[in-house]
């Protein structure tokens, strides 16, 4: 049979192009090379405690339009993301606020603290920032870049921070209240029964044909379809004619253990450095980014104590190699060049029914609500 699209990839882009082509009464094969489908989202059920396989999901979103159509496919709680930072036997409130100036230095009124942020921003002596540690000394100065940025940066990226490019931290919200509220966004919640309901609601469609363990390169020639519709990874698909890309990978290491409660948080950050190539009984910091503690994300919908064990996962920053899932592009000026390479080729087939979707047909770190919105407007500009 010859179908309308062909979408590859089960992530939150796919189903919800998918579904919108279904509602018009086309006929759509997703496929997806994992065995299961919502992509990265994906969440699955031990103990009672939904996990998030491949790392924290924590939707927020300014987007009217996106809320109301997320909304329609699962409940959501009043979940709030505040994570802490541990740095050494010190511990701070994220993002940066009152509470964490307060902890730093003792200050108590907003006043007190701009005029300490201010000195450091002064002290370190940086008008135009090139760079990520540049950016952040500009930002903050030389106390939080130390304790709460550098150290966590490093880790996650793999480089030094004078080798990252700065936007990677100007979204790091400074505030001068006590709101340990990470997000500025108007919505914020977790799916109550977790993310996994979303896309298997969005793909429930007689139009819709969902196979999974299924990899495009071996059933491309073997399958009729108009139009494709791509969210891998873009070098992939032009089988790195020119290079691969560069992406941060993630190792998980999850364990469930005999508590109910383990860190008293969702998330907790780890901010001191750690060098791979010190012994370990020389090392001072610790070796993962974060470590996530599932249950807290629905502490609202479970009382968390009714569960006598946790769900914890250790976040490992790594290289991307094949094989491995790719998750957070590394958009510095020599990657985005060969993006665009990529880019230019996509352009001609876009011409010829391909579309590339999602972060990374993009190449770009979209939260979820921005691949909703983008999902979103390929939809209206293949109705057009
Ligand atoms: N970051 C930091 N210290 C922290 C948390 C984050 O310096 O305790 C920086 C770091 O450079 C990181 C960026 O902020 O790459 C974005 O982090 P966030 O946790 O918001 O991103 P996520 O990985 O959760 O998408």
């Amino acid at each position: 049979m010859k179908y309308d699209y062909l979408v590859v990839g089960a992530g939150l882009y796919g189903a919800v192009f998918a579904h919108e082509m279904a509602q018009d009464k086309k006929s759509v094969l997703v496929i997806d090379r994992r065995n299961h489908v919502a992509g990265n989202t994906y969440t699955r059920k031990v103990s009672g405690i939904n996990v998030h396989e491949y790392g924290a999901h924590i939707f927020h979103t300014s987007d009217e339009e996106v809320w109301q159509y997320i909304n329609r496919f699962a409940r959501f709680n009043h979940y709030i993301n505040s994570p802490i930072a541990i740095y050494r036997d010190e511990l701070y409130n994220m993002p940066f606020n009152m509470n964490t100036f307060h902890a730093l230095w003792g200050v108590v009124t907003p006043e007190q603290a701009r005029a300490r942020v201010l000195e450091q921003i002064a002290g370190a002596q940086v008008d135009n920032p090139s760079n990520l540690e540049e950016q952040a000394l500009s930002l903050v100065g030389r106390d939080v870049y130390e304790k709460l940025i550098k150290g966590y940066t490093e880790k996650q990226w793999g480089r030094v921070c004078d080798k990252l490019p700065a936007f990677i931290i100007k979204r790091l919200p400074l505030r001068f209240t006590y709101n340990n509220n990470y997000f500025n966004d108007r919505y914020q919640g977790i799916p109550v029964g977790g993310y996994t309901q979303i896309t298997d609601a969005l793909l429930d469609s007689e139009y819709i044909t969902v196979r999974l363990n299924t990899d495009f390169k071996d059933i491309r020639d073997d399958i009729e379809y108009d139009r494709l519709i791509y969210t891998g990874a873009i070098d992939e698909y032009y089988d790195y004619c020119y290079g691969p890309l560069s992406y941060r990978s993630v190792r998980f290491e999850t364990e469930e253990l005999p508590m109910a409660d383990f860190q008293g948080n969702a998330v907790v950050n780890y901010t001191e450095a750690y060098d791979p190539n010190v012994p370990e009984d020389e090392q001072s910091g610790r070796p993962y980014t974060r470590i996530i503690e599932h249950k807290h994300f629905e502490a609202e919908d479970t009382d968390i104590y009714s569960i006598p064990s946790t769900v914890i996962s250790r976040e490992y920053s790594q290289e991307w190699k094949p094989g491995i899932e790719p998750y957070y592009p590394v958009n510095d000026e020599e990657n985005t060049a060969l993006y665009e390479r990529y880019r230019a080729l996509a352009d001609e087939d876009e011409k010829n029914g391909v579309l590339f979707g999602g972060r990374l047909g993009h190449y770009r770190y979209y939260d979820m609500d921005k691949v909703i919105a983008a999902a979103l407007e390929a939809v209206r500009r293949e109705r057009s």
